[in-house]
């Protein structure tokens, strides 16, 4: 559905509580944006191709594909649409870095969460299911190095459309936005997800910094 002039607002559906989430498309003369990409399931792919379709646009006219973070429901798709369409995919240099340490070889991860949950009185037959309750949506991701880095204040270009990249840390700690000042288009990710504490945790490296963090960037893109 075109929402604004040339952005297509996508619904792919979710399995999970949520039942979809939106992605966008951004038409440039010369390529076209797409902005996150939903899980790596039948149901989002095949969402993504007849809403692609019924606007008039098929994979092979995605030529850049922005995640704001790489978590699955963000980059999911990455692989298959980057094999289908040839796009480019742009990530933050950040979340970049998270890719096969969440993805790939997690040994480490798992046990940074065990010593965390262990460290804050989770009761010793809990730790097992716990440490591992976010292993399930590995199966919806892509394990892809982004052929983009984006780092905060970068710019993305479609056609007329400058879009500038926000460092967002807090739901995912290099989460970024984009924002067109021009047409003031600005697309959020996750930013106003409740679940943004636990993901900076580790990546900060002590507990005291995400809330402020968090608080520091939002404000900056209210502003
Ligand atoms: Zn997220």
């Amino acid at each position: 559905m075109e929402i604004v002039q040339g952005v297509h607002q996508i619904k792919v559906p979710l399995p999970g509580a949520v039942d979809h989430m939106n992605i966008y498309l951004i038409e440039g003369t010369q390529g076209n944006l797409l902005i996150d990409t939903g899980f790596d399931t039948p149901e989002a792919f095949g969402a993504l191709r007849d809403a692609l379709k019924f606007s008039g646009f098929g994979f092979k006219d995605i030529t850049v594909i922005a995640a704001t973070h790489a978590h699955p429901t963000h980059y999911g798709l990455v692989d298959k649409l980057k094999q289908m369409s040839g796009a480019k995919v742009a990530l933050g240099d950040i979340e970049a870095k998270f890719i096969d340490s969440r993805y790939g070889k997690n040994d480490l991860l798992l046990k940074q969460v065990k010593q965390l949950l262990t460290a804050n009185g989770v009761p010793e037959s809990e730790i097992t299911e716990l440490t591992e309750a976010s292993m399930a949506v590995k199966q919806y991701t892509s394990v892809v190095k982004p052929d983009i880095i984006l780092k905060d204040g970068d710019k993305i270009t479609v056609a007329s459309s400058e879009f500038k990249i926000i460092l967002t840390p807090g739901h995912s700690p290099g989460h970024i936005c984009l924002y067109e000042p021009k047409r003031k288009l600005f697309f959020s990710g996750d930013i106003y997800c409740r679940i943004y504490f636990l993901t900076s945790v580790f990546t900060h490296n002590r507990v005291l910094t995400p809330w402020a963090t968090f608080l520091n960037h939002w404000r900056r893109c209210l502003s």
